[in-house]
C-alpha cells in the first residue's frame, strides 16, 4: 500500500518544477494525506505551501533540506518541523544562498573553458528567483543540446571530476543538526544510500548523527531499492534512530519517483512520525 506520508519533495522555491501551491495540489490529487515540503536551503515555499494545504485539507509540516559537508562529500540533512520564523535558521540559510550563487558563477566560468557560454546566464533564468543548482545547469544544458537528458547531463559535465563541477564547502553536520534543533525541528539524514560511504564511513556518520542530537533517517526514498530499504532499516534500528519516508519529488518526468505511490516504511521501523499529532489525526 502507498504511503500516506510524503516528507521529502521540491518546488520552485528550489529546484522543483511546481509553485508550493501547485505541489501540494499535486500531493492531494496523488493521496498523500501529510505532506513535507523540503526545498534545499530555502524555508520562502513553506508559508503558501501552508496555505494550499489548509484548502485542500491535507496536513502540512515545514521542512528544508540543507546541504552539508562531511569529510569532504555533501550529505543532505533534512530538518522537518521548523519553525520558519526561527531568525538563526534563516541567517544562516541565507549565507548558504550567497555561497550558492558564487559557486554557480565559478561552474558557468569553468564550462566557458570548454566552450560552453552563457551557461551561468541560463542556470539562473531558469532558477528564476530561486536558489540556484545544478538541477538549474542541467536543464541549461539539455536545453542547448549539450547532452540528451538529465541524467547523462550531470553524468557528462555536472559530477566530481567533470568541467561543470565545482567542490564546495557547505555547512558542517553538527551547525545543520544544532540550528534544526534550534528551530525546534527534528533532523533527518536524507537517502543515505545515495552517498558513496563505504561501511566504516556509513557507520561512523549514524553514530556522529546520533551523538549530535539527529532523530531519523531517510529508509524509504525515491532513490533507493527496495533492498535499500531493508539495508537502511536495518542500520536505523542498531543506531536507535527513526525512520523517514518521502518521494524527493522534483516534478513529473523528472523525478526518482512520483508522488502518492512510495511504500510504507519496513515493520522494524520507528516512523520519525510516531509522536506527531499528525499521526494521530490520521486514525
Ligand atoms: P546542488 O545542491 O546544486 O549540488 O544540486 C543538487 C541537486 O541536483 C539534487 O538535489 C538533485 O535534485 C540534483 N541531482 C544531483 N545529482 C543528480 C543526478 N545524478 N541526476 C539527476 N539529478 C541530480
Ligand atoms: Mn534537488
Ligand atoms: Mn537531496
Ligand atoms: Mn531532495
Amino acid at each position: 500500500m502507498a504511503a500516506l506520508f510524503d516528507l521529502h519533495c521540491h518546488s520552485t522555491v528550489s529546484d522543483g518544477l511546481l509553485t508550493p501551491p501547485e505541489l501540494v495540489a499535486h500531493a492531494a490529487k496523488r493521496g498523500v494525506k501529510v505532506l513535507a515540503l523540503t526545498d534545499h536551503d530555502d524555508l520562502g515555499g513553506l508559508q503558501a505551501a501552508s496555505e494550499a494545504a489548509l484548502e485542500h485539507g491535507i496536513q502540512f509540516v515545514n521542512g528544508v533540506e540543507i546541504s552539508v559537508t562531511w569529510k569532504r562529500r555533501t550529505l543532505h540533512i533534512v530538518g522537518l518541523k521548523v519553525d520558519i520564523h526561527n531568525a538563526p535558521l534563516k541567517a544562516a540559510l541565507n549565507k548558504v544562498r550567497t555561497g550558492r550563487d558564487e559557486r554557480a558563477q565559478e561552474m558557468g566560468t569553468d564550462l566557458t573553458r570548454i566552450g560552453i557560454h552563457g551557461a551561468y546566464e541560463g542556470a539562473k533564468a531558469l532558477a528564476k528567483q530561486s536558489i540556484i543548482t545544478r538541477t538549474h545547469f542541467a536543464r541549461f544544458l539539455v536545453d542547448n543540446g549539450h547532452a540528451k537528458d538529465t541524467k547523462s547531463v550531470f553524468k557528462k559535465y555536472l559530477v566530481k571530476g567533470k568541467p561543470g563541477f565545482k567542490e564546495h564547502e557547505w555547512m558542517d553536520l553538527k551547525s545543520a543538526v544544532d540550528l534544526i534543533k534550534g528551530a525546534g525541528g527534528q533532523a533527518v539524514i536524507a537517502h543515505p544510500g545515495r552517498y558513496d560511504l563505504g561501511t566504516i564511513n556509513m557507520l561512523l556518520l549514524m553514530h556522529e548523527f546520533r551523538s549530535l542530537g539527529g532523530t531519523a533517517i531517510e529508509v524509504v526514498t525515491g532513490s533507493h531499492t527496495p533492498a535499500q530499504y531493508q539495508q537502511f532499516a536495518k542500520i536505523a534500528h542498531k543506531f536507535s534512530l527513526k525512520s523517514s519516508l518521502g518521494s524527493d519529488f522534483h516534478g513529473s518526468g523528472i523525478s526518482y519517483m512520483e508522488m502518492g505511490c512510495i511504500p510504507d516504511l519496513p515493520e522494524i521501523c520507528v516512523p520519525v512520525w510516531d509522536d506527531w499529532p499528525e499521526a494521530k489525526l490520521l486514525n
